[in-house]
């Protein structure tokens, strides 16, 4: 068990304050911090460049924001919450009229002294999010009041989108990926604890001296991030098959998994493992096309399974994407829980051994390598695998390379070590080589 508690916590505290979006001077303010705890390097993607079927957008940064009434009084003020402007609002400085006001202004649907997060990142438009008492506060004056109000913000067509990647060589070229967000404001679930958390667990994987895998861990804004890295990075994502994404980790509530696509894949096998034996009362999510960045990952092109292991999943707390999602609602402690879930899958994942059958193409003629019954023909297959010579058949059928001990025996309902025994006399006989 590691334990990053108080570092957790003293990082949730310096990075919840900063103003974070899908580009800008506060997603690479929050990458130097990140490289305080790891080696990341902070790359930037040029703005207006083509990424597949998307475009990186024009760098957004904001000074300052409010809403004053016509005695100057301050309303509302980004400089007390950044939450209160929709992120990527456009300049404006303008005296507008309550009718022309309200249209821009957003509450939360249901939690009064909630501010909600809203986003423009594709239509330029701009608005600010209030609680219901600044709404009233303002909607209830005479509709004839004058407002003033200011958003000094700017677009940058010759900025770029930051992001920061860590490769961690390990004894094989084939790598692993992690990935997690960089582009939500203050809120600490989602996702300023898998932002830390991805940092933290870098860390440990740094100092682990026999990995198998290389690991490609990446912080990038959320959609366009993912997409725009995998864009320029192509080869190296397509001839990945496995990864973790991190988001909403550090919650008060219950402890989920969301499968990866395929949900026999060993990931999902090796997670439903390591949360048994820790007692861990879980809820588990099927695959939905909804999600963070699991769905460019898993798109067509790429299939990578990519599970995640949360706490307090996004879209299923009360307070997600709202002012509440805040410190008072995410720990150092619930982080570092979850943190050591990640960490064991990750060391049972190394540890799964993979066998790959020498032969391409149709079925080896057993009895050359004095493994077929002297006598054939006679014999019904059973519908249970119950010989060794079944177990032979089952390995030579399923074993490519990725499909896995654990897997097998759960396909065929035999334990491990009895097909670990049988792949290693396939090994000596010269039909199966072990990867790993
Ligand atoms: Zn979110």
């Amino acid at each position: 068990m590691v334990d990053y508690i108080n570092k957790i916590d003293k990082y949730l505290k310096k990075l919840f304050p900063l103003t974070r979006s899908i580009t800008g001077n506060g997603n690479r303010e929050t990458l130097r911090y990140l490289k305080e705890i790891v080696p990341l390097e902070i790359k930037e993607l040029k703005s207006g460049t083509d990424v597949y079927d998307w475009k990186i957008p024009r760098e957004w940064n904001v000074e300052n924001a409010w809403i004053k009434d016509k005695n100057g009084n301050v309303l509302i003020d980004f400089m007390e919450s950044n939450l209160h402007l929709v992120s990527y609002s456009e300049p404006i400085n303008k005296i507008l009229k309550l009718s022309e006001l309200k249209n821009h202004l957003h509450k939360h649907k249901t939690i009064p002294e909630a501010i909600p997060y809203r986003t423009s990142y594709y239509k330029q438009d701009w608005g600010f999010c209030v609680t219901h008492d600044q709404y009233d506060e303002i909607c209830n004056r005479d509709p004839d009041e004058k407002f003033h109000v200011l958003i000094d913000s700017e677009f940058n067509e010759n900025g770029s989108l930051s992001l920061g990647e860590l490769i961690i060589p390990g004894k094989s070229k084939k790598e692993f990926l992690i990935s997690t967000y960089i582009c939500h404001p203050s809120m600490a679930n989602d996702n300023l604890s898998g932002t830390i958390m991805t940092a933290f667990m870098a860390k440990e994987l740094l100092n682990e001296s026999n990995l198998f895998y290389t690991y490609r861990i990446i912080w990038v804004p959320e959609t366009i991030g993912a997409i725009a890295y995998s864009f320029f990075n192509e080869k190296n994502i397509k001839a990945i098959n496995h990864g973790l994404e991190v988001t909403t980790v550090g919650g008060r509530g219950s402890i989920g998994y969301k499968q990866s696509f395929d949900s026999s894949d060993i990931l999902n096998l090796i997670i439903e493992e390591v949360l048994k034996n820790e007692n861990i009362d879980y809820i588990k999510y099927p695959f939905d096309i909804h999600g963070s960045d699991e769905r460019q990952f898993s798109s067509i092109g790429f299939r990578i399974n990519m599970p995640l292991i949360t706490k307090d999943k996004y879209y299923e707390y009360d307070y997600y994407h709202s002012s509440l999602d805040d410190l008072n609602y995410v720990s150092g402690k619930d982080i570092n829980k979850t943190l050591n879930l990640y960490l064991k899958t990750i060391k049972t994942f190394e540890k799964e051994s993979l066998y790959v059958n020498k032969l391409n193409f149709c079925e080896a003629m057993l009895s050359k390598y004095d493994l077929y019954p002297k006598l054939g023909a006679a014999q019904l297959p059973s519908k249970k695998v119950s010989s060794d010579k079944d177990i032979i058949l089952w390995l030579l059928h399923l074993c490519d390379g990725k499909y896995s001990i654990s897997q097998i025996s759960k396909k065929i309902g035999v334990s491990k070590n009895k097909i670990v025994v049988v792949a290693d006399m396939l090994c000596a006989k010269g039909l199966l080589q072990k990867i790993k």
